[in-house]
């Protein structure tokens, strides 16, 4: 079965209620192809989730950037799975860079809120990616085996995992991979998941990339057979994001 190419829009910590009306107008308005040939899924900060829940079109879906490992309670500051779940959002995105470098959060603690969060029913876009760094000293498919390996340890269905593969230098930098560079990432990691999960989740497990992604450079990255999709973070706020999700055909 062919994997159904996968759009995903992180806004990050960025806009106001008029903003995000302005975008979620945008995207209404917008020809794409259709959702049996593209899967969209918008990720507004938390306080606009109802907002664009309510208002966005069907066809297109909603993602929280983050929630708790674990059963709600005292946390102070946290968003749980149940509490998405119960306003009705489909996805979350886990592991995401800026929250692995900001906050702190380990492989482990990823990997605990990616079965928590599927536990309850989400669908989770669950990123990895290596640094500079880390590249240039070519650790790259290491430290991206483990980020994966710290999830499959802890999960036994891929069914609603989406893994977004994002190189750290290439996050809001303007640097994007080269279409060979994503590539040979997304297809090693592939093959990792076929040695280490199953030859069917690494047949059907969409991997899509982020980092830098925009109008100009979406089609040729989108052409590699290894990438189904992208997670975009500016071009995301922008108009050019409907042709970010026209590069599906
Ligand atoms: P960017 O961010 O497209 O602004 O580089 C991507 C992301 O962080 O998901």
């Amino acid at each position: 079965m062919a994997r159904k190419f996968f759009v995903g829009g992180n806004w990050k910590c960025n806009g106001t209620t008029e903003e995000v009306k302005k975008i979620v107008a945008t995207l209404n308005d917008a020809q794409v192809p259709p959702q049996e040939v593209v899967e969209v899924v918008v990720s507004p900060p938390f306080v606009f989730l109802p907002l664009v829940k309510s208002t966005l079109r069907p066809d297109f879906h909603v993602a929280a950037q983050n929630c708790w490992v674990k059963k709600g309670g005292a946390f102070t500051g946290e968003v749980s799975a149940e509490m998405l779940v119960n306003l009705g959002i489909p996805w979350v995105i886990l592991g995401h860079s800026e929250r692995r470098q900001l906050m702190g959060e380990s492989n482990e603690f990823v990997g605990d809120k990616t079965a928590y969060a599927l536990s309850k029913g989400l669908k989770v876009i669950a990123c990895v990616g290596e640094t500079l760094e880390q590249r240039e000293a070519g650790s790259t498919m290491d430290v991206v085996a483990a980020q994966t390996k710290a999830i499959a340890e802890r999960i036994s269905n891929w069914a609603d995992v989406v893994i977004a593969y994002e190189p750290v230098w290439a996050i809001g930098t303007g640097k994007v991979a080269t279409p060979a560079q994503a590539q040979e990432v997304h297809c090693e990691l592939r093959k990792w998941l076929h040695a280490n999960t199953s030859p069917e989740v690494a047949a059907t497990t969409r991997i899509i990339y982020g980092g830098s992604v925009n109008g100009g450079n979406c089609k040729e990255l989108a052409a590699q057979p290894d990438v189904d999709g992208f997670l975009v973070g500016g071009a995301s706020l922008k108009p050019e994001f409907i042709d970010i999700i026209k590069s599906a055909v």
